[in-house]
């Protein structure tokens, strides 16, 4: 990222541009959906797949099960659509029956897309994409499926065409192992489609500029090339420990974190395991407990930045994040730090009883074979 920075017109940016483009088209699970690369974050990313899709005054329906679900959904508010929320309780699953039956209900096709987080990164629950593709199949439905994987992407598996995703959002900071400052958008040919009878005004994200020069790997605006330098590093990284390598590395790291946390007796947010996300864990907290402080102590004795509960769960709940460029010893001495922390805070907590835990199932993982790929280094 610190080389010295090249004509964006250029033939070296078209050759760095298809790189990236052939790396995340890998990432997303999509031959024929097209990248579109600015400035920006994951807000933006979401920014752009909404002005690019629905006009002022039609209906969105976004999902919701946590804070990020409902940033989706206030942000189409903001931009003019008619929003409707089918919210969960925090970190429960999606609500199918209910999305099944609004689908259906919504005879005229007024719904032009529905929104939905892959990997809800308040509450550490990932949710089953394809499930809300088969909602709308079920139901005959045309809405565009617009999908959050603001923190997936890179730590677990995503299927764009499998699943029938129209736009997949992204930021550069979590699994794509960057400093923050890109917004990454994947687009279906539908939702090319869309964008072009759509009426919102826009600008700096409508794709269409974006989309007439990828061939030759240009963009319409200066692009945050030293970012572009780190993206194409990041994805060489993950091809050479491989897909299947990156995302066992995650889901074993995860099964560690999960095992420490059962071991110290604490709940998850997400009450299905079968939910549990493998880039961020969401712990409770008991009630006596001061999360702040928690955060406070773990910041300031270890220099170990845990992250805090938010909005209902401010407070009250803990999150351990292990996306991105992360191994073993990480987690060990994550794992370790946060029970000083908690025991600095009045939770009773054998020292070392998570740590060994995990350590326990790292060491069955590489016995029996089933940690797959080299570990990050
Ligand atoms: N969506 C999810 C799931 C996130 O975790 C975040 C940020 O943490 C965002 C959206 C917002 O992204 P950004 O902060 O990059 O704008």
């Amino acid at each position: 990222m610190e080389r010295p920075l090249i004509n964006h017109r250029g033939p070296e940016m078209t050759a760095l541009a298809h790189d990236i483009s052939r790396g995340l088209k890998q990432l997303f699970g999509t031959e024929a959906g097209e990248i579109v690369l600015t400035a920006g974050s994951g807000s933006g990313a979401m920014e752009s797949s909404l002005v690019n899709t629905v006009s002022p005054g039609e209906r969105v329906l976004s999902l919701s099960g946590g804070a990020f679900g409902d940033w989706y959904a206030r942000q189409a508010r903001r931009l003019g659509a008619e929003v409707e929320v089918l919210g969960v309780e925090w970190g429960e699953d999606i609500p199918r029956e209910a999305l099944e039956a609004l689908l259906r209900g919504d005879a005229d096709h007024e719904i032009r897309a529905v929104t939905v987080v892959h990997n809800e990164t308040s509450t550490g629950v990932t949710w089953e994409v394809a499930g809300v593709r088969r909602a709308l199949d079920a139901a005959s439905h045309p809405a565009l499926l617009l999908v959050d994987v603001v923190s997936s992407l890179g730590s677990m598996e995503f299927r764009f065409d499998e699943w029938g995703v129209d736009v997949a959002v992204c930021g550069a900071q979590k699994g794509l192992m960057l400093p923050p400052g890109l917004a990454i958008v994947c687009v279906s040919a539908r939702a090319l489609d869309a964008c072009e009878r759509t009426t919102t005004p826009r600008s700096y994200y409508d794709w269409r500029p974006y989309v007439e020069l990828n061939p030759m790997g240009w963009f319409p605006v200066t692009p945050p090339t030293s970012l572009l330098f780190g993206l194409r590093e990041s994805l060489a990284m993950m091809q050479e420990e491989t897909l299947t390598g990156v995302y066992g590395r995650h889901a074993r790291l995860a099964q560690g974190v999960r095992q420490a946390v059962d071991t110290w007796d604490l709940a998850m947010v997400g009450r299905d395991p079968a939910l549990l996300s493998n880039s961020v864990t969401a712990i409770r907290l008991p009630e006596e407990i001061d999360g702040e402080a928690l955060l406070s102590f773990a910041r300031e004795q270890l220099n170990l930045e845990l992250g805090g509960g938010i909005g209902p769960l401010a407070g009250k709940a803990f999150r351990i994040g292990h996306m991105g460029w992360l191994n073993e010893l990480e987690v060990l001495a994550t794992l370790g730090g946060a029970e000083l922390a908690l025991l600095a805070c009045g939770f009773t907590v054998e020292l070392g009883s998570g740590v060994s835990a995990a350590q326990r199932l790292f060491a069955a993982s590489w016995a029996n074979g089933s940690a797959s790929g080299k570990s990050a280094r």
